[in-house]
């Protein structure tokens, strides 16, 4: 052996040692170990082939030669493991079919063991190595690993990427360029030289540490998270999930800044990586969510992570608040989709360490689903405004309407606006659907059938949340301008305020509506907090008594008392006032004594469409 090949041999032998060194100290993943034995195959595989050319005594070379054969054709079969992991499949492959899988290296097993007597794989005849036709079966089961490693990389391309499967076709090609030069002048030693390179642009480009790792917590990412439950889900598995939602996220953020901060979910992490066993994992999905994975789905670890998580509370200064979740796979939830999902919405408003219980799962899968029906009734304009008729009780005739929006939604029914509504307010969907409602009412309003009956008004629920948008006022006058209707048609329902509700930027907003013209009705009144002179700072033309009120009084002389002095008070302040859930005719008596103005309820008309309003105010006001 020559210096040149001497000093070839070394540098390989580094190389490979110095990569096994950084895949090791890398991600304990499988798909890494399975790179690192087949590096470490084809270091092995280098060292034996620098003995064979150096070893003078004929039977240690020999014997050396027989170990390289028999490793060296193992790697294109770890090779193509590590193809199958890439792409997820690993699960898909029953067990005989990886023994099928194995047929390859098998036979050419069989054909070096037998070597001996037939003299098939090569020749050793006075210390010189000669290649006998069998040596074409490593070969051909090299191919045939290669092959369906291709096939697999082409067919599953979409699950690994595009620039995954570049660099991987790259690889394979400076691997058989090494083999075919090698094949035809088996002098040039270039093929180990050549896979140790493609192993080590692997190494640095697919197995990349910052890809699957999140940095500030050293736990998987979400991208790791997603690749996982799918190759789960896909398989069957039976698994647990433990969602751990840090609550007071962005008030720890505030008061630690972002560096102590990170140091406590850095923390947090390291803490849920103590309860680690076998093949359990931790992500971190950003926004505070980490996600447990675990297979032993008999124990629940649920106090075990409470007790770890409560060790960073007895250190901080502010307590970090968290929330415990237990999800079992494929039992409670059967798609990843559905698993992101929960990390983002399950979550406590408490500084504190709390164990949810598993309907919330229930809750959420219910909100998801509502969520989807507004976005589709948005989209679609398939929700539909029915409107309840406000008596007048001097006149007894109609003297406004109520529009109630209704959602029946393809997929889950008929959905309840207490449902919905709330829905699209913690969804951020309100602003979008009241506008689409309000254009609706104006659009109904413009056919121009009300203004037959001397109707006064038509009422349009509104959310106080959207009184936080300094906008409004502009975005619903510019449909009253489209529809060129009377804006004093109009008036608005809200709700009560919370007394401790910081009312600055609502009052704002509200004053500019009422300045442009829209009549302003106080609805639920009795339910909020609010003191009675709050209530008179704001101008409303009418308070809607809430109905709870109406239905206690017939409960007891004492609930009568609440409902009579309410009445009292929000007359001595000059509000014209507005029954609702008005059901029978002593309720309807009751009210007119004490002089209510209005009346709303069943006893006069549930909700109803459009036409059957008109039909209902040509008897009830002609
Ligand atoms: P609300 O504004 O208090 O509306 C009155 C609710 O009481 C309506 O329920 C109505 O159908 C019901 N009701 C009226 N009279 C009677 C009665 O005599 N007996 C009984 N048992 N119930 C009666 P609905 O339509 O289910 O609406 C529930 C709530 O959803 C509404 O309460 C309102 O807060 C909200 N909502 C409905 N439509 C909208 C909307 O378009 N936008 C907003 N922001 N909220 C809406
Ligand atoms: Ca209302
Ligand atoms: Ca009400």
């Amino acid at each position: 052996m020559n210096t040149v090949q001497m000093s070839y041999f070394i540098a390989l032998i580094v190389s490979l040692l110095s990569l096994i060194i950084f895949l090791r100290k890398g991600i304990e993943r499988r798909k890494n170990k399975l790179l690192s034995i087949a590096t470490l195959n084809i270091l092995l595989s280098s060292i034996l082939m620098y003995l064979n050319r150096t070893i003078e005594n004929v039977q240690y070379s020999v014997f050396s030669h027989y170990c390289y054969h028999f490793l060296h054709c193992v790697f294109p079969f770890l090779f193509f493991l590590y193809v199958v992991d890439l792409i997820g499949r690993w699960y898909d492959i029953k067990k005989y079919k990886t023994i099928l899988m194995l047929i390859p290296v098998i036979v050419f097993y069989g054909i070096l063991i037998s070597n001996p007597f037939t003299d098939f794989a090569f020749t050793y005849t006075n210390g010189v190595y000669k290649r006998g036709a069998g040596i074409y079966f490593e070969y051909g089961a090299a191919s045939f690993y290669m092959i369906c490693g291709v096939y697999w990389i082409i067919k599953y391309r979409k699950a690994i990427g595009t620039k995954k499967t570049i660099d991987f076709i790259l690889f394979l090609a400076l691997i058989t360029s090494g083999v075919l030069i090698q094949l035809i002048n088996s002098e040039i030693k270039v093929e180990l030289f050549l896979t140790s390179l493609g192993l080590l642009s692997i190494g640095c480009n697919i197995e990349n540490r910052d890809q699957v790792v999140n940095r500030q917590t050293d736990c998987y990412n979400a991208d790791t998270l997603v690749g996982d439950n799918e190759q789960y889900i896909r398989a069957g598995f039976k698994y647990n999930l433990y969602f751990i939602n840090i609550a007071n996220l962005n008030i720890l953020l505030n008061y630690y800044g972002v560096n102590k901060f990170n140091e406590i979910l850095n923390k947090i992490g390291s803490h849920l990586k103590k309860l680690i066993y076998k093949n359990d994992t931790v992500y971190y999905l950003n926004s505070g969510a980490f996600i447990y994975l675990t297979f032993d789905i008999e124990n629940d670890k649920t106090d075990k992570i409470i007790v770890e998580l409560n060790h960073i509370n007895e250190l901080t200064e502010l307590n970090i608040g968290v929330s415990v979740l237990r999800i079992s796979v494929p039992d409670m939830v059967d798609s990843v989709n559905e698993i992101l999902n929960i990390s983002k919405k399950v979550n406590i408003k408490d500084n504190y360490i709390k164990k949810l219980s598993s309907s919330v799962i229930d809750k959420i899968k219910r909100e998801t689903l509502v969520e989807k029906a507004i976005r589709y009734a948005i989209n679609n304009n398939s929700f539909t405004v029915v409107y309840q008729p406000i008596i007048s009780t001097k006149t007894d005739t109609v003297h406004s309407l109520e529009s109630l929006t209704r959602i029946n939604d393809p997929n889950i029914g008929f959905i309840s606006p207490d449902e919905f509504i709330k829905v699209a307010e913690d969804t951020g969907l309100i602003y979008e659907l009241s506008e689409k409602i309000f254009e609706h009412v104006v659009s109904d309003i413009k056919k121009g059938e009300f203004s037959n009956y001397n109707l006064d008004h038509v009422a349009i629920n509104i959310s106080r949340l959207e009184l936080n948008r300094l906008d409004l006022p502009e975005t619903l006058k510019a449909i009253i301008d489209k529809y060129g209707i009377d804006i004093s048609f109009i008036n608005l329902e809200i709700t009560e305020t919370h007394q401790s509700e910081d009312n600055s930027l609502l009052l704002k907003t509200f004053n500019r509506l009422k300045e442009i013209g829209f009549k302003f009705s106080l609805d639920d009144y009795g339910t909020g907090l609010s003191n009675i002179s709050s209530i008179y700072e704001m101008d409303f033309d009418i308070v809607k008594i809430d109905k709870s009120i109406l239905w206690n009084s017939t409960k007891s002389e004492g609930y009568k008392a609440i409902l009579d002095s309410n009445i009292e008070i929000l007359h001595n302040l000059k509000f014209k006032l507005v029954s609702e859930g008005v059901e029978t005719k002593e309720q309807v008596e009751y009210l007119k004594n004490h002089g209510v103005e209005y009346i709303q309820g069943y006893y006069y008309s549930k909700p109803i469409d459009y036409d059957k309003l008109v039909e209902y105010l040509k008897v009830k006001n002609m």
